[in-house]
């Protein structure tokens, strides 16, 4: 059993059976075994399924929401929302199954098809850092392109995944379509890897994690996506609306207290405006309402759990060159203040390093050659920003910045509708947006004579 925390008050909420290593493997064998119905369920019957699955979760967002505030202290502003995006994307790709075309190719002595077929079973293994969305860019689109799915939640947050798991049985998805197994990531996790009848692993979690996984699913040539770690850059330009990118610069990191692959941790200002842009800085960062995560006034709520805590607090010893400090409440809950350093050199720990909570680097550049230099020193390369009034600019470094996800003028880097992903050591593939598909498909190109 394993006893699940609410990170603002430290009580224990639930606890839940945690999936053994036999059970792992009949559910997997389950999945296998409701593989060829599923996959033979006509397509506007599919598309169907899926739509009520996200009319169900649609009619379930404020539980769903009010489950995550408990289980994983998100905002409930965040939780709604996160919510919201699982039934959206179950939407999108429920238009997926009657769109699932091939090609005819022009060949001599007969005609040439393509079809996209399933793989088979999906094992999706989800972090505790945004546990719902996360566990949808995987099983919509799997489950849209006609595979069965196993999804393992993260240890610490299994609550909403068990719930969407009983939503989708309640909105009529056959049986063992889709099965949410918790458990251990070395148990769990591990058997999708090495289970032969799992076709692919759709991974997001730390990097280091992340590389086991692709070295493990080596062995049988598996598929695998990997949505890792990040250190995006913020980036500051002179000719910037300075007051606007100071004014959201504190939600491009903080926002889920940091808690996000995409936090943009390093804002590197140009030193022309470095000291005008910390002045505005400022009170933004004493301005984020940090507090119980259920408050709807609340922008911030604690991290995931203690050890947690430490691992961000070890990014701030007592000798760290703190700029300036937003609030924290006392008490129970693990909590920690949004955190702004500065001078920080780019070899820093600080600088390099994800830290995963609500800390940020500020680092000055000199010119648009520095910033795009200084913006790819990193083994990762996730998401990130740019701040500029000049469009040439922005087209210009939006290029030269090597990241998955950037946005120009705002810290967007999520849309359901547009692909999602990291270049380097923030991952492989693709989730999301209109070619996700092909990443659950398998092409096939038959050839018959005529
Ligand atoms: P983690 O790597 O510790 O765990 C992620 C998941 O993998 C959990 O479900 C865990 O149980 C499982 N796992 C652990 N060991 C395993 C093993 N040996 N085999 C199979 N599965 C195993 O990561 P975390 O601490 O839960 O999440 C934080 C990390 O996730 C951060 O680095 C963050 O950047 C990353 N992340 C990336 C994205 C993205 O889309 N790129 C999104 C969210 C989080």
């Amino acid at each position: 059993m394993y006893e699940v925390v609410d990170p603002a008050t430290e009580q224990v909420v639930s606890t839940v059976a945690l999936t053994s290593l036999e059970e792992t493997d009949a559910a997997i064998e389950r999945a296998s075994a409701a593989l060829p119905a599923w996959r033979a369920v006509a397509p506007a019957d599919r598309a169907r399924l899926l739509r009520r699955f996200a009319d169900a979760v649609d009619g379930a967002v404020e539980e769903l929401a009010r489950l995550e505030v408990l289980n994983s202290g998100h905002t409930i502003g965040n939780a709604r929302w996160e919510a919201g995006n699982v039934r959206d994307v179950l939407h999108y790709y429920a238009a997926a199954p009657e769109r699932l075309f091939g090609r005819q190719i022009p060949v001599a002595g007969g005609l040439d098809v393509t079809f996209a077929e399933p793989l088979g079973v999906i094992g999706v293994i989800v972090p505790w850092n945004f546990p719902m969305p996360i566990a949808a860019w995987g099983f919509a689109p799997a489950l849209a392109a006609g595979n069965t799915v196993v999804l393992k939640p993260a240890e610490l947050t299994p609550l909403t995944a068990l719930r969407l798991g009983e939503l989708a049985r309640e909105a009529g998805l056959p049986a063992d379509v889709l099965q949410v197994l918790p458990g251990r990531g070395d148990v769990v996790g591990r058997r999708f890897v090495t289970h032969p009848a799992v076709r692919k692993v759709v991974f997001t979690g730390s990097t280091t994690v992340g590389k086991q996984i692709m070295a493990g699913c080596a062995e049988q040539v598996k598929r695998v996506t990997l949505e890792l770690g990040g250190k995006s850059a913020n980036v500051v330009f002179a000719d910037a609306d300075l007051e606007r990118a100071a004014a959201t610069a504190p939600y491009g990191v903080f926002d889920n207290a940091g808690q996000d692959c995409c936090a943009r941790s390093r804002i590197l200002v140009q030193a022309s405006v470095y000291d005008r842009f910390m002045e505005l800085l400022e009170p933004a960062v004493r301005g984020v309402v940090v507090g119980a995560p259920g408050d709807e006034a609340t922008e911030m709520g604690p991290l995931i759990s203690a050890a947690h805590r430490d691992r961000v607090a070890s990014y701030v010893p007592h000798d760290a060159p703190v700029a300036f400090r937003g609030s924290a409440p006392d008490g129970p809950g693990f909590w920690f203040p949004p955190t702004v350093l500065a001078p920080v050199a780019p070899t820093d720990r600080v600088a390099v390093e994800e830290v995963f909570g609500p800390v940020v680097a500020v680092l000055p550049f000199t010119d648009e050659d520095d910033a795009v230099r200084l913006a790819n020193d990193s083994d990762y390369g996730l998401s990130g920003s740019i701040w500029t009034r000049d469009v040439g600019r922005a087209l210009r470094v939006s290029r030269g910045v090597e990241a998955g996800n950037l946005s120009v003028n705002s810290h967007s880097s999520v849309r359901y509708s547009t692909p999602f992903g990291g270049f380097k050591q923030s991952g492989l593939g693709r989730e999301l947006g209109p070619d996700a598909l092909s990443a659950f498909t398998e092409t096939k190109n038959v050839f018959i004579a005529t």
